[in-house]
């Protein structure tokens, strides 16, 4: 239970009015991201965009009023943890309105090249370059959008997947890895793309298929147009399952809750312990729980439940004190399920455990006698370099490296440590427990969360348990 983010985005070409299905389609990817929201609209009298911040409210109260206002057979929508968006670009290939989900490591020298040739950015963010503002120009130097594109998916070192919107339709293009998901689908007169195909199911969309990765198509009212096929250099974003995306969505075919229940049912069929009940840590761990519980036929509880009425989930401030106070005030202890009690959580990972560290000792002075804990993936090693994620500000804070620096690693020969067979791994476990004062501590395996997932290995990024690219 710990925040993630990184941003979603949905489009709609419709041959009717588009707008509700662009507010909650849009809406639906409100656990992705926390800074902005967007909406752009097309119709007869030109694009329609609106921009609001969403630090402290939620999307759907923020819009509510602009929609009234919009109309359109074709929109994007964008959750932004990043920059403004959408940005409306006039340029030689006409008018677009853009969104997108990026990282851009390479945006200094990117942005050097730019200027270099006289180009200038004017959606600065302080001193940073606004990345959807650097796709755009990328974008630009193409003779075609389908060329732009192209353009920026080659020359983006990180992630960069585009909505542009046009007055004849919407270019959608995937990440060149496929870190994340980008999936169309379609009803009577309708044609959507989207991040989460949770997005589609209470608007009566069908998913028809994922792009794969790099692919790039085009939307219109007659269909869906590839422009470029994909490639076969798929990397998606493992995490995705176990952590940040939404339960009810399916990516590859595969989905979220579906995979959590096998990786709590696969922590569980490794051992035999006597316990009272299990339980997940809500929101995240609770799938990985009922898998655990099932398989183990040891009853689920709810020890701790979340105050949602006025704590929604999408609700995370971008300070770390505010985020840690808003967690810990989120989650109600149930002192019938904790007192005299051997609990077994599941969780989706453990990033720096300082949150877990409370939630344990909060467990303790309500009497549980046991608490042990199972995260349904291995120990986070490496940091991220391919999405923006803000669950740690440096790879030194993840609680492995803490951990590894207490035991006197320098940060180097972290292989070894991800190792789970090397005594140095055990090691790094044990001083993990001692911390967080839990009865046991056991992570997932590699090659068992591969399976739960379902893919071949070689299609997912796992970067940050095993540090291979
Ligand atoms: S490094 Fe980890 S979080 Fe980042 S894309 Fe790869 S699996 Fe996902």
């Amino acid at each position: 239970m710990i925040f993630i983010t990184m941003g979603g985005i949905f489009g709609v070409v419709s041959r009717g009015d588009c707008v509700q299905d662009l507010f909650y389609g849009t809406d639906y990817h409100s656990h992705l991201g926390t800074y902005r929201g967007g909406l752009a609209c097309l119709n007869s009298a030109g694009f329609n965009r609106s921009i609001h911040d969403i630090t402290n409210s939620q999307f759907r109260s923020k819009f509510e009023d602009d929609i009234q206002k919009m109309h359109g057979h074709k929109g994007v929508g964008v959750i932004s943890d990043t920059d403004d968006q959408p940005l409306l670009i006039g340029s030689r290939l006409g008018t677009f309105a853009i969104v997108t989900v990026a990282r851009i490591n390479n945006i200094n020298q990117l942005a050097e090249d730019l200027f270099k040739q006289g180009a200038h950015f004017s959606e600065m963010n302080g001193d940073n370059i606004n990345p959807t503002e650097m796709i755009a120009k990328l974008v630009c130097q193409g003779e075609t959008f389908a060329a732009g594109i192209k353009n920026a998916q080659d020359k983006v070192d990180g992630l960069c997947q585009i909505l542009l919107l046009t007055k004849d339709g919407i270019y959608a293009a995937r990440d060149k890895y496929g870190r994340i998901p980008l999936i169309i689908g379609e009803k009577s007169g309708t044609h959507a793309v989207t991040v989460e195909t949770c997005a589609f199911l209470n608007l009566g969309i069908e998913t028809t298929r994922d792009l794969g990765p790099g692919e790039i198509v085009f939307i219109s009212e007659d269909g869906v147009e590839q422009l470029q096929p994909p490639n076969d250099k798929l990397q998606i974003c493992a995490f995705m399952w176990v952590y940040y995306g939404y339960p009810a969505s399916n990516y590859e075919g595969i989905n979220v809750e579906v995979v959590r229940n096998r990786c709590g049912a696969c922590l569980a069929r490794k051992e035999k312990i006597p316990l009272d009940l299990v339980t997940g840590i809500p929101d995240s761990g609770t799938g990985h729980g009922i898998g655990y519980a099932n398989e183990a036929k040891v009853p689920y509880a709810r020890p701790f439940v979340k105050y949602t009425p006025t704590w929604p989930r999408s609700f995370m401030p971008q300070d770390q004190v505010q985020r840690n106070l808003v967690a810990r005030m989120k989650l109600m202890p149930i002192k019938e399920f904790i007192e005299d009690k051997r609990m077994l959580f599941c969780e989706d990972s453990i990033v720096r455990g300082t949150q877990l560290r409370d939630t344990i000792q909060q467990l303790y002075k309500l009497g549980a006698k046991e608490v042990h804990m199972r995260p349904a993936c291995p120990p986070l090693v490496y940091g991220c370099k391919f999405l923006n994620f803000s669950r740690s500000k440096s790879d030194l804070d993840l609680a492995t490296r803490q951990a590894i620096k207490e035991l006197g690693g320098d940060g180097t020969g972290l292989k070894e440590f991800a190792d789970p067979d090397s005594e140095k791994y055990k090691i790094m476990i044990e001083s993990i427990r001692k911390q967080l004062h839990l009865t046991t501590l056991k992570y997932q395996r590699l090659d068992d969360l591969v399976e739960a997932i379902g893919l071949p290995k070689e299609k997912l990024c796992t970067y940050c348990w095993d540090g291979v690219e």
